[in-house]
């Protein structure tokens, strides 16, 4: 682990095992944080805090940034077979990723000499009113396994930017390369307890969120871990954002392009073997083209080419833990059970060479109804469930119709219904005519069990400062001293 610029293992010696998804055989050893090598992490944030990280000006904040950036692009091909062997997420999109994350960081770098207050005009002109929006202090950011250096850069990078010192704790389940990138952080040249690396099971995460020198906790996992740092959270008064799961829409007309809405259907869920927030796991499709529509997307998603994530030509790889792969399965039952068709798949491909693997073949599932869990569950896997519906309002109905809101999609090209679709729809994100495409400055975040709070853009400089109003008093008058001056 990487605490106040030194690495150590867990004080007591203990670790754990991180399995190779693709092979099902252990390929490192992750440290399990004792409670004393929490202490000190959060002592040695809390100490660069007060000392070390506020002689750094935005300026000289950013420049670190910049190097992380840097050597972020410089060893993309290395971080992404770490994340790829420890999470099975094919090596094309990690690599993606890396490179996605270092555009974060220089995005945030080029904020960091702009958080600016506002002066505020005040009815008494001898009083002069101005804000500052000031860091929180300790930030704690607790992240999934899907994606953990894209994740850490959502949170990291606007946090840093404004001042805050960190500590990181990666999931269990896919640690590795959150400790490379420490590696880099130190070559960037942080100085030591600014950002901090702890390692460890939920256990770790539990201690950390429950910790007094903690101010301010950003989380991205599942709705119910979520809902329980919340309380933690709440009990401690600590602010809190929160990016959970989701159970998106991803809505097709009639008047859609059909060839792109068929590669974006099929991108929005199996891309990431599913295992993605915003997966839009329910394909609402029009009734007046649902069969013609159906057939093209169970067509291509029996062509996906599934083997070895590291292999470049990989467009899907295996579920990333056994866990996910039994609960997985067990969904696949249930809802065949429950009464839906399946299409395609729903069951572990034949091939010799996949057999050492998580993998799960692409599953398509028609003759869904809304309520059931199918429809209703995140699954975080390769499943699609399609549901038909007759005109926009009965979309919009079925959309909006989840305990969900992160992400929504529309393929149409008429402007109207867009209008008034994007309007209606309940989700942090509407993506029309795409699927799945980000941006360091476009926000992104969800409402209802999606969580609250907003990371990328300059939203998340709001979600990693405080608002400080200063009043100085210019005028020579006595004042009364029982009473409020207003
Ligand atoms: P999870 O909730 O099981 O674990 C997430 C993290 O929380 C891990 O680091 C874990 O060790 C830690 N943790 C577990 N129990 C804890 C506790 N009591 N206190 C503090 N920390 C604790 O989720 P997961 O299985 O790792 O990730 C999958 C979920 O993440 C899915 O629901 C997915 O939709 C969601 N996700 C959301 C986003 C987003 O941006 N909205 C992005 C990626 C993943």
């Amino acid at each position: 682990m990487y605490i106040n610029g030194q690495w150590c293992n867990s004080s007591d010696g203990e670790t754990f095992e991180s399995i190779n998804p693709y092979t099902q055989q252990t390929w490192a050893l992750i440290p399990q944080a004792s409670n004393d090598d929490i202490d000190r992490a959060v002592q040695s944030a809390s100490e660069a805090f007060y000392s070390r990280w506020k002689d750094f000006n935005g300026t000289e904040r950013a420049k670190l940034m910049n190097n992380l950036a840097d050597l972020l692009d410089e060893n993309a091909q290395f971080l992404a077979e770490v994340e790829t062997t420890d999470n099975g997420k094919v090596i094309r999109e990690t690599k993606n990723q890396v490179h996605f994350a270092a555009r974060g960081y220089r995005f945030f770098a080029g904020a960091a000499n702009k958080i600016y207050g506002e002066v505020i005009p005040l009815d008494d002109r001898e009083l002069f009113d101005y804000t500052l929006r000031t860091p929180l202090g300790v930030a704690l950011l607790i992240i999934s396994w899907n994606s953990p250096l894209s994740l850490i850069s959502n949170k990291l990078a606007p946090a840093i930017a404004a001042g805050n010192t960190i500590i990181i704790k990666p999931s269990e389940h896919a640690s590795a390369s959150s400790l490379e990138f420490a590696k880099l952080v130190e070559k960037a040249g942080f100085p030591p307890g600014v950002i901090n690396v702890v390692t460890g099971d939920g256990k770790v995460g539990k201690y950390l969120t429950e910790h007094p020198g903690i101010q301010k906790i950003s989380f991205t996992g599942g709705a119910e871990t979520g809902k329980r740092i919340a309380e933690t959270a709440a009990r401690n008064l600590v602010p809190t954002t929160l990016e959970l799961g989701g159970k998106s829409p991803n809505i097709i007309f009639e008047d859609a392009e059909i060839s792109k809405a068929v590669v974006g259907a099929v991108a929005g869920i199996f891309a990431a073997t599913g295992q993605t927030c915003i997966a839009g796991s329910r394909l609402l499709v029009q009734k007046s083209i649902y069969s013609e529509f159906v057939e093209k997307v169970v067509e291509k998603s029996k062509s996906i080419k599934l083997g070895n994530p590291l292999d470049p030509e990989t467009e899907m790889g295996p579920v990333a833990n056994k866990q996910q792969f039994d609960k997985i399965l067990t969904m696949i039952e249930k809802a065949k059970s429950d009464g839906a068709e399946v299409l395609c798949g729903g069951n572990r491909p034949q091939n010799e060479e996949l057999q050492s693997g998580y993998f799960l073949n692409p599953t398509i599932f028609s003759n869904v109804k809304n309520d059931m869990q199918i429809a209703c569950e995140e699954i975080f896997g390769p499943v699609l469930s399609i549901i038909p519906f007759k005109d926009v309002e009965e979309a919009i109905e079925i959309a909006n119709d989840t305990k969900y809101g992160l992400a929504a999609g529309v393929w149409t090209t008429d402007f109207k219904k867009i209008h008034y679709l994007t309007n209606k729809l309940e989700a942090g994100t509407v993506w029309v005519n795409t699927y799945r495409t980000a941006a360091p400055n476009a926000p992104f975040g969800g409402i209802k069990n999606s969580g609250y709070g907003k990371e990328r853009s300059l939203e998340a400089i709001k979600e990693f400062t405080y608002v400080k109003n200063i009043m100085i008093n210019f005028s020579n008058e006595e004042r009364d001293p029982f009473s409020i001056k207003v």
